[in-house]
């Protein structure tokens, strides 16, 4: 596929608002993608280069991007910067200049642009912005003017084409089927395999028959699989078939540990021959590795070929055996400073679940067989950092109860119901697992994640931050499409006040994105596009004749910002059957 091919493509699902057209459109680019270049067609669509896992980021922010687009055309950066601001699209500004320069234009095949695209995202060290900037105007002037619009805004990740990895499964089920029925299959292989990029490359090279047996890779995170709520201990035992397991619920973060042989594509890069590899992924598959050498180092010993294990990481005094709060855990999740802030507080990750083993996908294993695997593994040594959740079989609910308490006792969050003869569900929210939490004060079952769609400007003393209340709304996987539920304006510091206007500075847009179904009446001063997402409590969920999800939360106050991706917040269903809850209490 040439360049041109594919900038037509995007071109034309660009001018498409109906869901439903845009999946049967990229459909058609899908189909003239071959087996070589399909996963880079997924992750280009998506605004990448490579799945989030690989964690390579263009790190070519707008001012850059504002010197390589003046660089490339003989401008000032400032008078880019001017038509940036009639515009507000760096894309148009580079596509306007590209038809005013006289070279002609060159059609290069798509794949050859993607290596040089990836090879200015590797740029590092010395100079490397530098060098950036180069390569990437030499592109630009290489192309034609429309290629320069998208080539502008994958790299500054506004492509906004207005879809997530659910359109692209879709996508490759019309791809492959004219239709959506291949979908579960799809969704099934992604939550082994969470590589969208892997997923279709599998599906173009070995068939839909075979998608069913994608396995699990070190290396490549699988998606984890999630809680249900309930409303009474009782209920929740009902649904326990009579096997009932209960776990602490630590307040940590979700950590999947690989161990094993690296992975075909990592060759000869980040690790020596002679060390297993040693991956750890957050619960949105982001690698975290570099962020807990702690683990990584017990991890590395552990006397295994391969494994991938499913845990929460926790900060956790080994002199005292006292937990830290979450927020002293949460100042391990970060890039810089590791060091210091690891001999403040270091981390244990309790496991709870072992997903492959010594070349074995375990997903469709019984609980208690993959229980027995990790006990093994575990009897033979002992780590700091590394250990084994408890775990008490219950048959009373007033087992269940004194458990409950002992934890919360212990300072933790609650505990975890799991069925000993579930399979683990990837990716998935089932009744095999629930959660039952620390009673909070109203009588909402739980907090919810929402996605933050845009702010009010402030009156009076905050009008000093520039942003007074926001608008905050969850999401329908069904058809991708985020619904109002609530204005916040209260449970906010000046500081998070603060922070919350630069954690939405990147994200802010012109105009509501396409998948934002917000009522006239609630429409913000400033819209933010999917990507700032907090947990809020609240008192009650009521029905709500105005936010579009037809819910609201009353009383709604923010407790943090989470890090999940925008289409992995609260889900509407999800609220229905919170609603159902909190109803039946
Ligand atoms: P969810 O993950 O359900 O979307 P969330 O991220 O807000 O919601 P919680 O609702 O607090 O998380 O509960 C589920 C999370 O609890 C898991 O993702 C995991 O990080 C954590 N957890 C702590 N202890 C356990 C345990 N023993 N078993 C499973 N998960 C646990």
């Amino acid at each position: 596929m040439r360049l041109d091919t594919f900038v037509l493509h995007l071109e034309d699902i660009d001018k498409t608002t109906a869901r439903n057209e845009i999946t049967i459109k990229l459909a058609k680019l899908l189909q003239r993608a071959d087996s070589q270049e399909i996963d880079k067609v997924c992750y280009l669509v998506l605004g990448r280069l490579l799945p989030r896992y690989r964690g390579l980021e263009f790190n070519l922010a707008e001012k850059m991007m504002i010197q390589v687009v003046a660089f490339a055309f003989n401008k000032t950066p400032d008078e880019v910067h001017h038509l940036f601001h009639q515009t507000g699209d760096l894309g148009l500004v580079a596509e306007n200049l590209r038809q005013q320069w006289p070279e002609k234009a060159k059609n290069p095949p798509l794949l050859a642009v993607y290596q040089r695209l990836l090879e200015i995202a590797r740029e590092e060290g010395a100079g490397s912005q530098e060098r950036k900037k180069q390569k990437m105007a030499a592109l630009l002037r290489l192309v034609a003017p429309r290629a320069n619009r998208y080539l502008v805004r994958i790299p500054l990740g506004k492509l906004r084409l207005g879809f997530s990895t659910a359109t692209v499964l879709d996508a490759l089920s019309w791809m492959e089927r004219q239709d959506k029925s291949l979908r579960p299959d799809l969704q099934y292989a992604f939550n082994v395999s969470a590589d969208v990029g892997r997923v279709a490359w599998w599906l173009k090279a070995k068939g839909a028959a075979k998608l069913k047996a994608i396995t699990a890779s070190p290396g490549i995170p699988i998606m984890p699989a999630l809680a249900e709520r309930e409303a009474t201990l009782t209920k929740i035992l009902e649904r326990m078939n009579g096997h009932a397991l209960v776990e602490p619920k630590y307040d940590g973060f979700r950590v999947q540990i690989h161990v094993g042989p690296e992975p075909e594509v990592e060759k000869n890069k980040l690790f020596s021959a002679k060390e297993k590899m040693v991956k750890i992924f957050s619960r949105s598959t982001r690698d975290i590795t570099a962020m807990l050498p702690e683990v990584v180092a017990d991890a590395r010993n552990l006397p295994v070929e391969s494994i991938i294990l499913d845990g929460e990481a926790v900060g956790f005094n080994p002199k005292t055996g006292t937990f830290f709060t979450f927020q002293e855990t949460t100042t391990r999740r970060r890039k810089y400073g590791v060091k210091e802030a690891r001999e403040k507080i270091p981390v244990r990750a309790f496991i709870f679940d072992v997903l492959y083993y010594n070349g074995e996908t375990l997903l469709r294993k019984p609980f208690h067989s993959r229980r027995q695997i990790v006990e093994q593994v575990f009897a033979k040594g002992k780590w700091q950092h590394l250990a084994l959740t408890p775990q008490t079989k219950v048959q009373s609910v007033a087992e269940a109860h004194r458990l409950f308490e002992k934890y919360i006792r212990r300072g933790l969050e609650g505990i975890l119901v799991k069925e000993a003869n579930s399979q683990y569900h990837a990716g998935q929210r089932k009744f095999s697992w629930i959660k039952f939490k620390r009673a909070m004060e109203g009588k909402l079952a739980d907090t919810v994640d929402c996605l933050l769609m845009g702010y009010y400007y402030g009156r009076g003393k905050r009008q000093q931050f520039g942003i007074g209340a926001i608008l905050v709304g969850v999401y329908s996987p069904r058809d991708g499409t985020f619904y109002t539920i609530s204005k916040v304006g209260t449970g906010l510091t000046d500081e998070q006040w603060r922070m919350l206007r630069r954690r939405a500075q990147p994200f802010v847009v012109k105009k509501p994105p396409k998948n934002y179904q917000v009522p006239d009446e609630l429409k913000p001063d400033v819209w933010v596009a999917p990507g700032v997402v907090m947990e809020i409590s609240a008192d009650v969920i009521s029905r709500s004749p105005i936010h579009s999800a037809g819910f609201a939360l009353r009383f709604p106050r923010f407790q943090r910002f989470r890090d999940k991706s925008p289409t992995e917040v609260t889900t509407l269903e999800e609220i229905r059957e919170l609603f159902r809850i909190q109803e039946e209490k």
